[in-house]
């Protein structure tokens, strides 16, 4: 029985858990499609890339045991209302709470790799800012459009330097990997619209 991507809740990155999850390589990263994608030759119909706890943790990853299974499981994708941006529970410099949107430095490049516009948040413990008072990123990934976004919690000067960040948290805006540009410093509520704008003014909108 075949394995189904949500692709509506799936951020389709190739940092994704189900490719180091799967025991035989059948789920893979498609780098000239820049998709995910299951090989049915190599799949032995495990179900670990949807129900391990090491695997997708939004549950964008259904397996179907039975012919019904399968109808249903398309049927839910079908009526699913929900986008990748409804599953997004961070705010903008407060503490990380949706793990699954985290990153680290290391993995950030293959994250990088998407075609889609990419939004990274970087932060040290020490600029962790009031929840409340922070932006929520669902807010902002909404004026986006289809995009990716991750949370990185930077360890070494040498991730500063790469990018010239010179203040945190910042957020770094992406597009096939190449730099579009940057936002440094905390923005609260109260600031989303001026955020907004400068974001707008760097992917171009
Ligand atoms: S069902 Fe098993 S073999 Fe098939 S893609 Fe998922 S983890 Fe890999």
């Amino acid at each position: 029985m075949p394995v189904i991507i949500n692709f509506k809740i799936c951020d389709n990155a190739e940092a994704c858990n189900a490719i180091n999850v799967c025991p035989t390589g059948a789920f893979h990263w498609n780098k000239e499609k820049k998709t995910l994608e299951i090989d049915k030759e190599k799949c032995i119909d495990c179900g670990l890339c949807a129900t391990s706890e090491r695997s997708c943790q939004v549950g964008a990853i259904r397996y179907a045991k039975t012919l019904e299974d399968l109808e249903r499981i398309k049927e839910e994708i079908d009526k699913d209302p929900r986008t990748i941006s409804d599953l997004q529970a961070d705010r903008y410099g407060a503490t990380p709470i949706n793990m699954p949107f985290s990153c680290t430095e290391e993995e950030l490049d293959s994250v990088l790799t998407t075609s889609k516009l990419c939004m990274v948040e970087v932060y040290i413990e020490d600029t962790i800012e009031c929840l409340i008072k922070s932006i929520p990123i669902k807010e902002i990934m909404k004026e986006l459009g289809d995009s990716v976004y991750r949370k990185v919690a930077v360890k070494t000067e040498e991730f500063k330097k790469k990018y010239d960040i010179k203040e945190l948290p910042s957020l770094l805006f992406f597009k096939e990997g190449k730099l579009l540009g940057k936002i440094e410093g905390y923005y609260t509520v109260d600031q989303k619209e001026e955020l907004i704008d400068k974001i707008k003014n760097i992917i171009g909108e």
